[in-house]
């Protein structure tokens, strides 16, 4: 089809030309003695983006599925018990995951649309006096229904309960884009991917750990080789990894870097947010409800549900076939009834006005009853009058 197709999934997101540029290098010596002044400086800079002086950063080739793995092996003992809040798709694929590698997951089941329920979780975590469970699961943005929770508020729940368990945040789709800040949340370990805030293709798992959960490691029985965050310090220490790295991919990730630095993670912060209340004024102006419920808004992906007569699929199938925009699918227990507009990572208003005026196209071919024009006009006053 002719021009460009618009991508519009919550990740992997658009790639800027001058990632792209970066990444297109000729492959290089990463035993050379200038290597470290490639990885050195990146792992610097990824403290900014996770927001820690105290804490380490490292970065694993993989998705953030490993991200998971890598934290959990790392930190915890055998079997131990991890408490989970399932609200959404990849928080079920979380406590999957750790239930495969055998640890004992606590889930606590929460209505897909709301988050971490904070006064459930200090109840529970005051109930458990003898400190059974070693960390808490925590998905800071559940891609699948557009709910950010409030990590902050998962760390007074802890601290209210006096309980020491380890507080992992999963930021896949938040860190980089959404406010994140590991110190002073008091977050242990923090798992991202390359391929959302960071722009970049999927393949590096990007991970933050807290002095307290790096000391865990020295106390854990937990078998572990490729993932071994002990064998990446003693590497990266020295400006090296232990395995062959993906020489492209680090230089893309120090265009990121370099990218999102310059634009500020306050004003990063400050453009998500935008995009996604322009999104949320458009799907008010549509008659539409998003599939998160009041106060539990993200803004990096929305997802929106359609009359209970209609499939989402549909939808999604017609914006892709006909107008050229790829949208998310609805996943799991919300399949066919929402589809989700990703507003994460290289994004503007005007890139995303495109988005909601094509997914006004594909709901008036799906018979769904909206005003043509409306999402749009409701998103075009609300970032001319935001606009700076
Ligand atoms: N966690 C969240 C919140 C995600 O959105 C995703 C992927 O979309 C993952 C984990 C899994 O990451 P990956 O697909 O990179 O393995």
């Amino acid at each position: 089809m002719a021009g460009r197709n618009h991508l519009f999934v919550p990740g992997p997101t658009n790639t800027p030309h001058e990632i792209l540029s970066a990444m297109h290098v000729p492959m290089e010596d990463h035993r050379s003695p200038i290597f470290p002044k490639l990885l050195s400086p990146i792992l610097e800079d990824l403290k900014k983006v996770f927001r820690t002086e105290t804490g380490q950063c490292f970065v694993f080739p993989a998705t953030g599925t490993a991200g998971w793995e890598v934290a959990m092996t790392n930190c915890l003992n055998m079997g131990d018990k991890v408490l989970i809040y399932r609200f959404g798709q990849f928080g079920h694929l979380w406590a999957e995951a750790a239930k495969k590698l055998g640890f004992d997951v606590e889930i606590h089941q929460v209505e897909w649309g709301k988050g971490i329920p904070l006064d459930h979780l200090e109840t529970r975590l005051k109930e458990d006096k003898n400190h059974e469970i070693k960390a808490v699961l925590a998905t800071h943005n559940e891609t699948s229904t557009g709910v950010t929770c409030d990590i902050p508020g998962v760390r007074k729940a802890l601290d209210a309960a006096n309980h020491p368990a380890l507080l992992f945040s999963d930021g896949v789709s938040a860190i980089g884009s959404i406010d994140f800040r590991q110190d002073e949340w008091g977050v242990d370990a923090s798992i991202a991917g390359s391929q959302k805030g960071f722009m970049l293709p999927a393949g590096l798992a990007i991970l933050g750990f807290s002095q307290k959960a790096l000391a865990a490691v020295d106390n854990s029985n937990f078998p572990r080789s490729f993932f071994s965050l002990k064998d990446m310090a003693a590497s990266n220490k020295d400006g090296y990894t232990p395995y062959t790295p993906s020489t492209p991919m680090l230089y893309g990730l120090r265009k990121a870097l370099e990218l999102l630095l310059e634009e500020g993670m306050e004003n990063v912060y400050a453009r998500h947010h935008r995009l996604g209340e322009g999104v949320r004024r458009a799907v008010a102006a549509w008659g539409l409800q998003t599939c998160a419920q009041e106060g539990w808004a993200s803004d990096t992906v929305t997802a929106i549900v359609v009359p209970a007569d209609k499939d989402a699929r549909h939808v999604i199938s017609t914006a892709y076939s006909k107008y050229n925009i790829s949208l998310g699918a609805g996943l799991s227990e919300v399949a066919g009834k929402v589809f989700r507009i990703g507003h994460v990572g290289d994004m503007n208003d005007v890139s995303l006005l495109g988005a909601i005026a094509g997914v006004e196209m594909a709901m008036l071919d799906n018979g769904i009853d909206i005003k043509p024009g409306s999402g749009v006009a409701a998103a075009i006053e609300y970032y001319r009058s935001s606009a700076k």
